[in-house]
């Protein structure tokens, strides 16, 4: 039988977080045809490609719930600076984006994610978000785009706001244009930047249209305590009451962060659906320790997101070792519980929460037959990975997104031996330098 690529010889992580050893994995055309013993899937199939799999852990690729490909040229500046952040950089970085701009920058963000193990993600949004789905289509990466929607707040955010109007029909604008683009790899939604900065008209009517599209919504929610004072003061309610009083609580609704969410809030949450997104080092570093072994009790599928490139990187090996230590210190030590957030639960919130959070669940995040071939290999034939008693203990805690080889999305390679295939990484490095100079004068400081 024909198929397009067999990765030969390699080890498997099951949707159980098991590891099968001396299997061959058969891909046709987008999709994960067939699984086996390495002699069974060879004598089966013809395959056009093949991709040595000795020493390496096939997984799904990671997914990343919640970024900001257009933050990344800020790289380095946000970091041990005093308040306010936002005001001071972000505001005058992004409202100082063109759109090469955020080409550049969604390319560098791509090439970023691929070598980290990453092959799809959920963007909040910035400006120029017809140029991000560019890079993302020739990236060959799978991704959620919205465009960051604000017609409320300070007159310093100036040209981000718009009225709601505008906010909407720029939305349908990239709906109409890029929504099953790039052989269905790209995702067209909604936005709702924050509560603080988005009218309740602009909310309701962004939960009418993402209805009427058929598409997800993207939030920020229960970042931190102002944004709780905030709602309180103004419509004496907590965002996750406030937001589901205008209906956008719902099985369609990404919120990211959820750092101060009440008991309350995660039940109405849990209840409705709604997928849940961490950024752990955004949220230890900012707001504090989200209540992450509860959230997961109450059901919620919980993902994990880098926030973007400004004080980090995009890579989620970081964001699991970050959880896990930071939950077990503050969770976990107080009550003397040692399996407060254990290896697999991280690993299954990198990939099937990332796949849930992007509503692509049924189709994404497991390595089974009929999913898509979204893959990731990692050489696991290195000292600090191997021998391992338990490798997914040691994929956690030890591997990282260097170690990622390959990477195949949708059953296309998009980096093989480290070497991205899609995208020019010189090029666009150099470019890139170029471009965060022009930006940093234009936006003056
Ligand atoms: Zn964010």
């Amino acid at each position: 039988m024909k198929c397009d690529i067999l990765i030969k010889n390699c080890q498997v992580l099951n949707p159980d977080f098991t590891i099968s050893t001396d299997c061959s994995v058969a891909i046709n055309d987008t999709i994960i045809v067939d699984i086996g013993k390495i002699k069974e899937i060879e004598q089966k199939y013809e395959p056009i490609e093949i991709i040595a799999g000795k020493g390496k852990l096939l997984m799904p690729g990671f997914i990343d719930g919640h970024t900001h490909t257009c933050q990344q040229l800020l790289r380095g500046r946000v970091s041990d600076e005093y308040p306010m952040v936002w005001t001071r950089y972000l505001v005058p970085f992004e409202s100082n984006l063109n759109p090469e701009d955020s080409y550049i920058s969604a390319q560098l963000s791509c090439l970023e994610m691929i070598k980290s193990g990453t092959t799809a993600f959920a963007d909040s949004g910035g400006v120029h978000m017809h140029r991000v789905a560019d890079a993302v289509i020739e990236s060959g990466m799978r991704a959620a785009i919205a465009k960051s929607t604000m017609d409320m707040g300070s007159s310093i955010i100036g040209t981000m706001k718009e009225t709601a109007n505008e906010a909407i029909s720029h939305t349908e604008e990239l709906y109409k244009s890029y929504q099953g683009s790039g052989d269905g790899r790209i995702d067209v939604w909604f936005a709702i930047r924050q509560v603080m900065t988005c009218s309740e008209k602009l909310i309701r009517t962004v939960v009418e249209k993402a209805k009427e599209y058929n598409t997800g919504i993207h939030a920020h929610l229960c970042e931190h305590k102002d944004e709780v004072s905030f709602c309180l003061q103004n419509y004496k309610k907590r965002p996750a009451e406030f937001l589901n009083d205008l209906g956008a609580l719902g099985p369609n609704l990404l919120t990211a962060h959820n750092v101060v969410l009440s008991e309350h809030d995660i039940t109405l949450l849990s209840t409705k659906g709604v997928k849940v997104i961490h950024c752990p080092r955004a949220n230890l570093a900012n707001h504090g320790f989200p209540k992450t072994p509860r959230i997961l009790e109450s059901g919620i599928s919980v993902g994990l997101g880098c926030d973007g490139a400004a004080p980090s990187n995009l890579n989620l090996f970081d964001e699991m070792k970050v959880l896990r230590y930071g939950t077990m210190a503050y969770w976990g030590l107080t009550v003397f519980d040692p399996v407060v957030l254990t290896c697999s639960t991280l690993l299954k919130m990198a990939t099937q929460g990332g796949a849930n959070a992007i509503q692509h669940g049924d189709i994404l995040g497991k390595i089974e037959v009929g999913k898509k071939a979204d893959l990731i290999l990692i050489n696991i034939d290195q000292p600090h990975i191997t021998p391992s008693q338990v490798l997914v203990n040691t994929i956690v805690e030890a591997a990282d997104g260097h170690d990622v080889t390959d990477s195949i999305i949708n059953g296309k390679i998009v980096m093989k031996n480290r070497e991205v295939l899609t995208l020019d990484e010189e090029k666009i490095i150099a470019e890139s330098k170029i471009k965060m100079k022009k930006i940093i004068s234009r936006a003056g400081y």
